[in-house]
């Protein structure tokens, strides 16, 4: 039979599915010679059992008693024994750390006759008095459901009482009446009497923990999370070390780096004479573990040495627990740091530098979303105080702006040109136009799939989402924070949506180095130099390039500076905006050829403008030229608004202009009720004369133009929405045509590649077909997701998306990261049968998941052969890219 328990000695850190984290880390511990008290783990499978039949499942009490047996021979005690009990904690822990989880308990073991044999054995009635009433405290919360506030409502009143500043002015008679105290809060409570036999407390704690699983709270963050709900949690038992036994005691956490920066030394918190939690409660003021050095320089020397030996082992920064005995050190927790973007890639320069890791793991440790953050301004941490409340990260960056409290307040603020973050509850379509106006978004609940978080991200507006504690009052306008602090409409607040920290004031914004970097190349120190290293790695190992989608000469050479490897996707749409819309306007409304002809021919000379300036930025490099995709009557104005304004005139019994009529009537003709299947892409070109050898003659005489000024310019023509070969075998005869003209009266011979997009799913099923005709292909992942799911992406996000995510209809929106399983399916069918018709067929992607770390991974074991995304995403998509092509990677799913 599988055992459910499992003592120190016998586990590993690669255990942590059946020990959870902190089992297996104790294990590992204790295999690597450390002072870890002795004890054992019940795993996960147990708790599995015992969640799925409600009972304790046979066979794990004798278990538990066989490996208590060990631990009390080892410690020469037994549990409950009257002179001299052995303790124990009683410890959660799953295989991911979270929230909601129960407690640890302290100090199990201790009844109304052992805590004198604990007092005489220990040589101090406080120190029993003390752990007693920790006991029936920890236990009586979590285990029996006490509300704890009633504890420390006693404990307060008690000091008061007796004047005692802190918790150590209380003597031994003040710990027993107030076990007393306890006692009766425990039997009021419950009908019960504190329970007094040792075996009881463990078995109820451990089933305790099981039970905790379930847990609203846990539940909840294993949702947002997206970690199983199936898991369940581990329950170590260890026998008790004490730092509650005088000044020669005490405990304390600390990091063998720093977890913000990732600069080398011990960061850590020590407090004397304290148990557990005590440090980092802020029940008195803990002391910087440099003052252990002058404390207790022995003790302070071996943890030096056991971190590092903690270190090396692990090869990263750990994070521990430890307490101090008189004066003897013992380690009760580590684990893989928790660090920032900044610090992640800081440590893993210096730990290639001192030999631990290879360059191939530094770049492992360091991911696109991290550097993205380093991306933003951010706050200037030497500026900012304690937070006014902390919440879920949702959607990075830095904003500040005065809290207003519901949306109509936030458009008449920022109408008015003041900034604005929209605090609320929660937030619905309704808050739509304060989301648009605000700088940031500020909500009490739901976390990263929220409707504040989705919406907010699609905008690139900074979040902070379930921000615990606060209390949000609309019709009051204010909101009350953890601590009592009323903030009133119109106060001040700084928003950081990286870390999830809100701050009162303005606090200054600082630059982004890493931004600097981009753009400069010149390297600083630090972290910058440790960004240019993961990307310089990531450059040589991937095989995906790299390119932008850029519309304009500014974006093309930002793009390059970047790294872009070239323009994946040129709309030119914006091209037709502005002033040019007129001419637009022309074209559509003219009645004959020749009148099409007159603005198509005022339309070319501004277009090649634009090309020869962006090719000329891009020199040497392909620039992927999409053309003409959306619907026509975006270029035209506003059909009620033209209708009424026209009704308007004849009211007033004049005449309407002619030409408004005249407009009036070409935007009904042309009016659609479904604009994003209608007349749009390849579709335009077919039915519009002349439209399609405008824009490839405009793009050619270009390449003529950049030519004789002795560039080498590599434009390349991309159809849109194709979805049957035939649209693009017509489309591709214009355009050959028309690049024909072109050399032919220049002597420049220009010579283009004509490729399709392929964002219709009927354009995947027949893309073998397709690739005949197409020299190459890139996807449009936005379209071709809109299409595959029937979902019209701004009409869904803000709808409904939240209460899909919430439910789980997906973990993550398929406009964010790839939907593998369809339309990922879509592309691999392509990318399969396009190339068995045109080997070597050359493909990209050019939606927004080419700068998706996920999609990112996908694109590369689909064998693309590049990803094209916003020219602030290329950093992202290199290193995602190179990520992607690291040994033992390939093939795998980065999820
Ligand atoms: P968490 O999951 O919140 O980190 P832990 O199980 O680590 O909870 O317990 C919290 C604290 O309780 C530890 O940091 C440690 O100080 C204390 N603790 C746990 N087990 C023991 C023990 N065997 N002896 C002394 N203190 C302990
Ligand atoms: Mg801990
Ligand atoms: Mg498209």
């Amino acid at each position: 039979m599988v055992p459910y328990v499992y003592d120190f000695r016998e586990g590993r850190r690669e255990m942590a599915d059946l020990l959870g984290g902190k089992g297996a880390n104790l294990a590992e511990m204790t295999r690597l010679g450390l002072p870890v008290p002795p004890g054992f783990t019940v795993s996960t499978d147990a708790c599995r059992a015992y969640l799925a039949t409600g009972t304790e499942p046979p066979g794990l009490a004798a278990e538990v008693s066989r490996h208590l047996a060990a631990v009390e021979a080892a410690a020469g005690r037994r549990l409950g024994q009257r002179d001299d009990p052995l303790l124990l904690s009683v410890r959660s822990g799953a295989r991911f750390s979270m929230p909601g989880m129960m407690e640890t308990v302290l100090d199990i073991g201790l009844d109304d006759d052992s805590v004198l044999g604990l007092a005489k054995a220990s040589g101090s009635d406080r120190f029993a008095w003390d752990s007693y009433r920790r006991l029936v405290q920890m236990f009586g919360s979590t285990v029996m459901g006490v509300d704890p506030a009633l504890f420390a409502r006693a404990l307060a009143l008690l000091k008061e009482e007796r004047e005692a500043p802190d918790d150590t002015h209380l003597d031994a008679n003040d710990l027993a009446r107030l076990v007393e105290t306890f006692k009766g809060i425990v039997l009021d409570e419950t009908g019960e009497e504190f329970p007094q036999s040792p075996t009881d407390q463990l078995r109820r704690a451990i089933l305790a923990v099981f039970r905790s699983w379930n847990g609203e709270r846990a539940r909840l963050y294993r949702r947002r999370e997206h970690i199983g709900d199936d898991l369940g949690t581990a329950v170590t038992v260890q026998r008790m070390v004490f730092g509650n036994l005088g000044p020669d005691s005490g405990s304390g956490v600390a990091f063998t780096r720093d977890p913000a920066t990732g600069r080398p030394g011990l960061y850590g918190d020590y407090l004397p004479d304290a148990q557990g939690e005590d440090v980092v409660a802020g029940i008195r003021n803990a002391m910087p573990l440099s003052e252990l050095e002058q404390l207790d320089p022995r003790s302070y020397a071996r943890l030096r040495g056991h971190m590092e030996t903690l270190e090396r082992h692990y090869r990263d920064l750990c994070d521990i627990e430890f307490t101090i005995e008189r004066g003897t050190l013992w380690m009760l927790q580590t684990r893989v740091g928790k660090r920032t973007a900044e610090a992640a890639f800081t440590l893993a320069a210096q730990l290639t530098d001192e030999g631990l890791i290879t360059a191939d793991e530094a770049l492992a440790r360091v991911d696109g979303d991290g550097l993205a953050r380093l991306m933003f301004p951010a706050f200037d941490t030497s500026a900012v105080g304690e937070p006014l409340a902390q919440g879920v990260p949702a959607s990075p960056g830095a904003a500040v702006g005065a809290a207003v409290f519901d949306s109509a307040e936030a458009v008449r603020r920022a109408a008015a040109g003041e900034r604005v973050v929209l605090v609320r509850q929660e937030t619905t379509p309704d808050d739509l136009p304060g989301m648009i106006a605000a700088q940031a978004v500020l909500t009490s609940r739901g976390g990263k799939t929220s409707h504040a978080a989705v919406v907010a991200r699609g905008m690139g507006k900074v979040c902070v989402c379930g921000a615990d504690g606060l209390a949000v009052d609309t019709g009051a306008r204010h909101f009350t924070t953890r601590t009592g602090a009323v903030v009133e409409e119109g106060t001040v607040l700084s928003v950081d949506g990286s870390s999830g920290a809100v701050y009162p004031g303005a606090v200054p914004l600082a630059d982004s180095a890493v931004m600097r970097f981009l753009e400069t190349s010149q390297r600083s120190a630090g972290v910058v130099t440790a960004v240019a290293r993961a990307l310089e790695h990531a450059d040589t190992l991937r095989r995906l390039e790299v390119r932008a989608n850029a519309d304009t000469p500014e974006d093309a050479a930002r793009a390059r500076r970047f790294g872009a490897q070239g323009i994946g996707l040129c709309r030119t749409e914006h091209m037709f905006l502005g002033e040019r819309r007129k001419l637009v306007e022309r074209m559509i409304l003219a009645r004959d050829d020749a009148g099409r002809e007159q603005a198509l021919a005022a339309l070319l000379p501004l277009q090649r403008q634009d090309f020869t300036d962006i090719l000329e930025a891009m020199d040497g490099l392909p620039v992927t030229i999409r053309l003409l995709d959306p619907p026509l009557h975006e270029f035209l104005p506003d059909r009620t608004e033209l209708a009424v304004h026209i009704a308007a005139t004849e009211a007033r019994g004049e005449q309407p202009d002619p030409h408004e009529r005249e407009l009036l009537d070409a935007v009904s003709r042309m009016h659609e009720d479904n604009p994003m299947l209608g007349l749009r892409g390849v579709r335009l070109g077919l039915v519009i004369p002349g439209l399609v050898a405008m824009q490839v003659r405009a793009v050619a005489e270009a390449v003529v133009a950049r030519t004789r000024a002795g560039g080498t310019p590599r434009a390349e023509i991309m159809v849109p929405l194709v979805g049957a070969v035939e649209e693009l075998r017509i489309e591709r005869a214009e355009v050959e045509r028309a690049l024909a003209e072109v050399s032919d009266e220049s002597g420049v011979p220009v010579r283009c590649p004509v490729g399709t997009m392929i964002e219709l799913p009927r354009a995947a099923l027949t893309a073998g077909r397709i690739a005949e005709e197409a020299e190459f292909f890139s996807f449009g992942t936005n379209d071709l997701t809109q299409t595959t799911w029937g979902f019209s992406r701004d009409d869904v996000e803000a709808a409904f998306f939240s209460a899909y995510l919430d439910k789980g209809v997906f973990p993550v929106s398929p406009f964010e990261t790839l939907d593998r399983d369809g339309v990922g399916r879509l592309v691999r069918i392509a990318v399969t049968e396009g190339r068995a018709a045109r080997p070597g067929l050359k493909i990209g992607v050019c939606g927004e998941h080419g700068g998706d770390p996920d999609s990112v991974h996908f694109f590369h074991t689909a064998g693309l052969d590049y990803v094209s995304c916003s020219p602030f995403r290329v950093p992202v998509a290199r290193l995602e890219a190179g990520r992607a092509a690291l040994p033992g990677t390939e093939g795998s799913d980065s999820r």
